[in-house]
């Protein structure tokens, strides 16, 4: 069963036509996959279809009726979503229970147990669920445990390991698994965006990541990708100059940390990739598919790289992506990263 728009996840729509077929549509659901494989558009879809007052027999939303208006406006009076503020490393409890002045008369758990405004279901979205604090889950237990009648939570998030337990426990988990690079072409190729060969090479380097891909499919950053598994594969790493080339495609983003994070995010996961391959390559000689990363990861085996200082710069690789979700200075955190990378023996810590 197919969603038009919604690429890779067909098995996923099945089960919920079965769930909404038998009528057991759960409480709570959290959907637990990689980051940009489509996760939230699939809640909105879903919320979509839920709400909708005369649901096709194939499980999609008529498009005609008023819920299906208001919500393609993104102005559903029953469709709730919620999200981390840019600026806070969690979401600040207020969003589920209001501010002290107006404790349970405002946020997500209150409008939840008011009546539907259109049709017979509410439905709220909680994206970022990773950084859903454990005060925030504490608000938030009571409505996953007791749902209003036939008001739906779905949870967005990324590992399960992420997730509180006391969140986990009381939720149906959905997975959705990483895209296929066809499908990810193909979803570039229907939004327009690059030339043919960028769009294959943003597909094969975008590790099943949609949102990943967009980024890749920039001319600019498919070069800094060039660029960077250069630099990586030169030993010494040199760090200053890796510094001001990482700065450089960030700072093109634009002047918000909103526009820059992403790009500063998908700089050390390419790092991370590259570590990874020149991890495996060095203890197993199995080279990575992508070509591009297999001629740098073997530059760096032959320069002299081992997989244990590839295992060392991939924990400190994999601490300061970690640093960025709990919105780190940016500028600090490259400075951080590149002196960790060349003196390895600091610590991201100390150097920071
Ligand atoms: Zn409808």
């Amino acid at each position: 069963m197919a969603w038009e728009g919604i690429q890779g996840h067909d098995d996923v729509v099945a089960g919920f036509a079965r769930a909404a077929a038998r009528g057991r549509v759960a409480g709570a659901y959290l959907f637990i996959g990689d980051e940009g494989v489509g996760k939230a558009t699939f809640a909105k879809r879903l919320a979509r279809v839920l709400t909708c007052e005369s649901p096709g027999s194939d499980f999609t939303a008529c498009g005609r009726c008023s819920s299906c208006i208001q919500a393609a406006a993104d102005s559903h009076p029953d469709i709730d979503i919620v999200a981390k503020p840019e600026e806070r490393a969690t979401i600040p409890i207020e969003t589920f229970i209001g501010t002290p002045e107006h404790r349970m008369r405002e946020g997500l758990c209150w409008r939840i147990l008011l009546r539907p405004a259109i049709g017979q279901r509410k439905v709220a979205i909680i994206l970022d669920a990773d950084a859903i604090s454990e005060e925030g889950a504490n608000c938030l237990l009571k409505t996953l445990e007791e749902p209003p009648d036939a008001s739906v939570l779905i949870l967005v998030g990324t590992a399960l390991e992420r997730q509180l337990p006391t969140i986990r426990s009381r939720c149906k988990v959905v997975r959705f698994r990483p895209l296929s690079a066809a499908v990810i072409a193909e979803v570039l190729a229907a939004e327009g965006l690059g030339e043919e060969s960028t769009r294959r090479e943003a597909a094969s380097a975008a590790a099943g990541s949609l949102a990943r891909a967009r980024l890749l499919v920039d001319a600019d950053v498919v070069a800094f990708r060039r660029t960077l598994f250069g630099l990586l594969a030169c030993r010494p790493f040199h760090g200053v100059e890796a510094g001001r080339e990482i700065t450089a495609v960030m700072e093109a983003a634009g002047k918000e940390a909103a526009r820059r994070r992403p790009r500063l995010k998908l700089a050390l996961e390419l790092a991370i990739d590259f570590y990874r391959a020149g991890l495996r390559l060095a203890a197993t000689g199995m080279e990575p598919g992508d070509p591009l990363l297999a001629r740098a990861a073997g530059a760096w085996l032959r320069a002299g790289g081992t997989s244990e200082q590839a295992d060392d710069h991939l924990r400190h690789t994999l601490e300061a992506l970690q640093a960025i979700e709990s919105n780190a200075n940016l500028g600090m955190l490259i400075d951080a990263w590149t002196a960790v990378i060349e003196r390895p023996r600091q610590g991201l810590l100390a150097s920071g």
